[in-house]
């Protein structure tokens, strides 16, 4: 990650500035909205009472996650602004090891940006790159804001939606989706109706992810397993624990 910026290696906050770096640099290209800087300061705040790392909770939650999308008829890994700017390499690596598709769906929703992420991904290397069909909707929400693609998310079995916004969660869990969300607050709506709350950096955990993959793939009775054995309330518990007690 030292392709981009600035910042010396020696700096004790090197990955912290490196990380709000990208989110400037995406707005700067028109990948990210400006909301996505004052989501990214939220984002840290929870990051720094972590600890900055990955916890046990959270890694649990990641096999879960990854367990889930080999498992899937259908996955589907929804991108936004914030996820492009910070890990669209690593989002384009999962999607080929899980065999999941990715598809642009943005909360501020406009075409040239949606395009821009689309463009952003491929120069990552995705080869398929869904969201501008459009043609399908998430019941219970606002039309700019019920937008998906049909044969993407609208179909989906299973989604991983990184920073999404309670409101989508919410309506796309009670569609009945396998929902399996990234978000550093494990009070936000997103993380409370998630089947899979993964409280953690998106920065760490989408490598994380891939990594359980790989270990998980053609295993469909350890895939099983470690879905059975998942507990989200235990991990939204340990999460709001760590932050609030240091532990
Ligand atoms: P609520 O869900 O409580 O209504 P919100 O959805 O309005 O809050 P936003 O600021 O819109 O809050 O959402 C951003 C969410 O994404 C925050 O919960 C923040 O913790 C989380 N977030 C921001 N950056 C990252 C990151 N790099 N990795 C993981 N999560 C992040
Ligand atoms: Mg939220």
């Amino acid at each position: 990650m030292s392709d981009d910026v600035d910042v010396p290696e020696s700096h004790p906050r090197y990955e912290s500035l490196l990380t709000r770096h990208r989110i400037e640099a995406g707005v700067d290209k028109g990948i990210t909205s400006r909301q996505g800087l004052i989501a990214q300061g939220r984002g840290e705040a929870y990051d720094y009472l972590l600890g900055e790392e990955t916890i046990e909770s959270a890694d649990r939650a990641e096999r879960a996650a990854a367990a889930s999308l080999l498992s899937a008829e259908h996955a589907v890994i929804s991108v936004n602004g914030n996820a492009a700017a910070l890990v669209p390499g690593e989002l384009v690596e999962l999607a080929e090891v899980t065999g999941a598709a990715l598809e642009v769906n943005l909360f501020n929703r406009t075409e040239e940006r949606i395009e821009r992420i689309a463009d952003h991904l491929r120069e990552h290397g995705a080869s398929e790159v869904k969201g501008l069909t459009a043609d399908g909707r998430i019941p219970g929400l606002d039309h700019e804001r019920a937008k998906v693609d049909a044969d993407g998310i609208g179909d989906a079995d299973v989604v991983l939606v990184p920073l999404e916004d309670g409101d989508r969660a919410e309506a796309l869990g009670e569609m009945g989706k396998t929902e399996l969300v990234v978000d550093l607050n494990p009070l936000s709506r997103s993380a409370q109706v998630a089947t899979v709350p993964i409280v953690d950096n998106i920065i760490r955990a989408i490598p994380n992810i891939t990594d359980h993959a790989r270990d998980l793939a053609d295993d469909a009775d350890a895939q099983r397993a470690v879905i059975e054995n998942f507990d989200a309330d235990a991990a939204l518990t340990d999460a709001e624990e760590t932050i609030r007690g240091g532990t």
